[in-house]
């Protein structure tokens, strides 16, 4: 049998175009769209709150990339931290051993988290963190002699990963569907769009809906619930007044772990640390990433309160799951370095002083006929567009096709904004910019958004009643 070690590729020629389109696999993107007339989109630089592309062209990142870079891009001195760390100890695993800057995170993380969440399991990501929770709950109750209880109650449209385990709480058919029969367990109840409400449903009844799904499943049979503090998927979906509240009186009753999925409601993007901070709630799990290294590092993280840890700490029982990665001191090192800005800057302040502008910038675009809802809070809001404000009629699957993918996010970009044109649920635009910017970036991203929806409602006919 002959082989070969000639390789069919040729890294000498062919330009990032060329090289993207033939061997790199994008995350949830048609390959397909691009040719030589349709760019990639290639990245090179970033320095606060903008970045370039290969062709030195610049854009505002309304996005802070994917919800992440929280501090702005080209903090050097944060990536140092890591390579000084790298000298120090580059790798060394969280199995049976622990090292300097996982504990000192570990501790740091446990300070800013409400309550008694005391205990953190690093992962390498924000789905990771979800399946690790989700796996912590079930262990956690076969370990209190509940072993029946396995399944998740998760909202509809809410996104949690793609992960086999996070995507059965994941709330999104579309992307479900490939990937049946799924991990069992995961169970839904209506999210908290607030703008379009079930027909015969109040605010005020939406956190009683997981209290009948729990009755309705079994209460024996139910773990957890997931909840994020607000749902990005749909478009920020903020709680109602009490939502919160009930649900941690629900979860108490039925005896079911309450997991916030916080991340990208952590570490500053709503002006507080933890989301759950900001609505005033007490949840036994939460789940975060993005932010903790402002993306500079991939980690994430589960934190656990001592009463849902205590069971695993005693005797001859353990938490039976791990990642290599999980903890790697380099990411560690990181997420310390970008928690040093995040106090030493008052990221949290910025938010907290500037959110209403940022908002209010959003409110005054609701003169334009095709925004029919503006949502969200801190640096995290939505736009909805609709066809008919009146009677919030919304597009087809196929106009929404021709609105977003059509015109609304290449137009965005080719004018030099980053931000999210979505249709997971309704169409929306979002932004969530890094948490540095302020007036100026909102006048900015206004100067861009107004002109765009503008012609996307004289091109989708959508007009004032
Ligand atoms: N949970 C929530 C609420 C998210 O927004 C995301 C990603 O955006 C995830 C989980 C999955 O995180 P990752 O992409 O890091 O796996």
């Amino acid at each position: 049998m002959s082989t070969t070690t000639e390789s069919p590729v040729d890294t000498a020629t062919g330009s990032l175009q060329e090289q993207a389109r033939r061997h790199l696999w994008m995350h949830f993107t048609r390959m397909g769209a691009y040719s030589e007339a349709h760019e990639i989109p290639i990245i090179v630089k970033g320095d606060g709150c903008y970045v370039w592309d290969e062709h030195g062209k610049r854009y505002l990142d309304g996005l802070s990339a994917l919800f992440c870079v929280n501090i702005g891009h080209g903090r050097a001195d944060v990536v140092q931290a890591g390579a000084d760390q790298a000298k120090e100890l580059g790798y060394f695993s969280n199995w049976s051993y622990a090292h300097p800057r996982a504990i000192e995170l570990a501790t740091r993380v446990a300070a800013f988290a409400p309550g008694d969440l005391n205990r953190v399991f690093f992962t390498s990501g924000g789905g990771e963190a979800v399946d690790s929770a989700l796996k912590l709950a079930r262990q956690y109750h076969k370990l209190t002699g509940k072993p029946t209880k396995y399944k998740v109650i998760a909202r509809e449209i809410a996104y949690h990963g793609t992960t086999m385990g996070a995507l059965s709480a994941t709330g999104i058919t579309s992307l479900r569907q490939p990937f049946e029969p799924l991990t069992p367990g995961g169970c839904h109840v209506p999210n908290t769009n607030l703008y379009r409400l079930p027909q015969g449903l109040q605010a005020s009844d939406l956190a009683d809906k997981i209290a009948e799904r729990i009755e309705f499943e079994g209460p024996d049979t139910v773990a957890a619930v997931i909840l994020e503090p607000v749902q990005n998927a749909g478009g920020c979906f903020t709680p109602p007044e009490g939502y919160f509240e009930r649900v941690r009186e629900i979860c108490d009753e039925y005896d079911v772990l309450f997991i916030s999925d916080e991340v990208i409601c952590s570490w500053g993007r709503l002006g507080e640390w933890f989301g759950a901070q900001r609505y005033g709630y007490q949840p036994d799990i939460i789940t975060t990433a993005k932010g903790l290294t402002s993306a500079y590092a991939p980690m994430g993280a589960v934190i656990v309160s001592d009463r849902v840890a205590e069971p695993f700490m005693s005797g001859t029982n353990n938490f039976t799951h791990g990642f290599t990665f999980g903890g790697h001191p380099v990411c560690a090192a990181i997420a310390m370095a970008n928690l040093d800005v995040f106090e030493n800057e008052q990221l949290l302040d910025n938010v907290r002083r500037n959110e209403h502008n940022l908002r209010s910038m959003m409110e005054s675009l609701r003169d334009l006929p095709i925004v029919g809802d503006v949502r969200g809070a801190g640096y995290f809001q939505a736009i909805e567009l609709v066809k008919d404000r009146e009677t919030k009629e919304s597009f087809s699957d196929e106009e929404s096709e021709t609105l977003l993918r059509g015109f609304l996010s290449s137009e965005l970009y080719r004018r030099g904004l980053i931000c999210r044109a979505d249709d997971r649920g309704d169409p929306v635009i979002q932004l969530s910019p890094p948490l540095i910017a302020g007036p100026e970036q909102f006048a900015e991203i206004e100067s861009v958004l107004r002109p765009v929806l503008e012609e996307a409602g004289e091109r989708m006919q959508v007009h004032h009643a």
